[in-house]
């Protein structure tokens, strides 16, 4: 704990608050910042940054959860194809619980579909193995952070020939979503806070041609409270010196270049394809597809006519969409805290722990 105490420390978070305050008061105009993961949203929330921070440091949500920015269709996806005959659906993290248009995969459990959560996709080599006669199904989702572990599934399940294995892919790309917020005309986005996990993989060059296109400052940030503030003060700093560059706060993670053998692993597995995001629309290349050679494992080709039966119509009232481009905050949302709480969710955001509103239920966010 000793290691990371120094990355909460009282006395380090008041001077660095305390520089803030002071820089901000420079500032022209209020500098919008964009937390693009959504754990560092939740570090915002619990520290109670979006409140104690000076008003000229406006902090906007971003569109890097993984389960949040799922559009409805492709959690039909994973319903239909887990209610299939003889079928074990595998997924990660909080897909369990996000609502589609037949109810969420937890839903379909309830209903006699056996669907289990996995800790990692190699978890599927043992399910597989265990049930020689059942379709195992991995439903892959995240950005470059997971995006090599279902690369090594899949080299796994060639070398050992497995017949009973399928993956449904889902892993999106960081920069694309990025590219369309910022050239949108209605982007109010002056500064990037970046992602931690992704970086550590694709190595903080990943974020250089969009500092060069829009010529905004963006920096790398770890995810404790010190590195939110660190990240917040380098920002502001290039904002004072009219500069716009990539700066790297979480060096001890993160290099320029990544993890070039998971680089590879991405790489040899697959090609970058259009997808949609919730609230974003299509984005051109913002996402994986398996590589023709590896067609023969991919649920989705397999799948394809069941699959042309999901609905993918979104809860007109839910503001998920908006609050994933930065355009809305979670409090803006009529259903927020009523009719929408973890345990019932309307929308995605709410369910994931990386999600905005979740964010703001579980840390009672109240307008400062
Ligand atoms: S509070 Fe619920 S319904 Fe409203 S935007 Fe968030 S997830 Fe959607």
């Amino acid at each position: 704990m000793e290691w990371i105490d120094k990355y909460r420390d009282k006395a380090r978070l008041i001077a660095l608050l305390e520089a803030i305050s002071a820089g901000a008061k420079k500032l022209r105009a209020p500098l919008h910042i964009m937390e693009v993961c959504g754990g560092h949203t939740h570090t915002i929330m619990r520290s109670g940054f979006a409140q104690i921070l000076p008003k000229e440091i406006v902090l906007v949500h971003g569109p890097g959860c993984p389960v949040c920015i799922m559009p409805r269709a492709r959690i039909d996806h994973a319903s239909l194809l887990a209610q299939q005959d003889d079928v074990i659906l595998l997924t990660l993290g909080d897909m369990i619980r996000v609502p589609g248009s037949f109810g969420s995969l937890g839903d379909a459990r309830a209903r006699g579909a056996d669907v289990r959560f996995v800790y990692s996709p190699l978890e599927a080599l043992r399910v597989a193995k265990e049930n020689p006669h059942k379709l195992v199904i991995f439903f892959a989702i995240g950005f470059e952070t997971t995006t090599p572990m279902s690369a090594a599934l899949l080299a796994q399940i060639h070398a050992l020939k497995l017949h009973n294995v399928l993956l449904h892919i889902n892993h999106v790309s960081v920069p694309e979503p990025l590219f369309a917020l910022l050239e949108s005309p209605q982007s109010r986005i002056d500064a990037l806070l970046a992602p931690s996990h992704v970086s550590v993989i694709m190595g903080s060059r990943l974020y250089e041609p969009l500092c060069e296109r829009f010529h905004i400052p963006i920096v790398v940030a770890g995810f404790e409270p010190v590195d939110i503030l660190e990240s917040i003060l380098l920002l502001l700093a290039q904002k004072l010196e009219n500069t716009a560059r990539v700066d790297n706060q979480y060096a001890r993670c993160v290099s320029k270049s990544g993890n070039l053998k998971a680089q590879e692993m991405i790489q040899n597995a697959f090609v970058k394809r259009d997808f949609e995001w919730r609230g974003l629309g299509i984005i051109p290349r913002s996402a994986y597809a398996l590589r023709e050679e590896y067609r023969a494992f991919d649920a989705e080709a397999r799948f394809a006519s069941l699959l042309a039966q999901s609905v993918g119509k979104d809860n007109k009232a839910c503001l998920c969409g908006a609050i994933l481009r930065g355009a809305k905050k979670p409090t803006d949302c009529p259903l927020f805290g009523k009719h929408c709480v973890p345990t019932n969710p309307v929308g995605s955001c709410m369910v994931s722990d990386e999600g905005a509103c979740a964010a703001y239920y579980k840390y009672g966010f109240v307008e400062a």
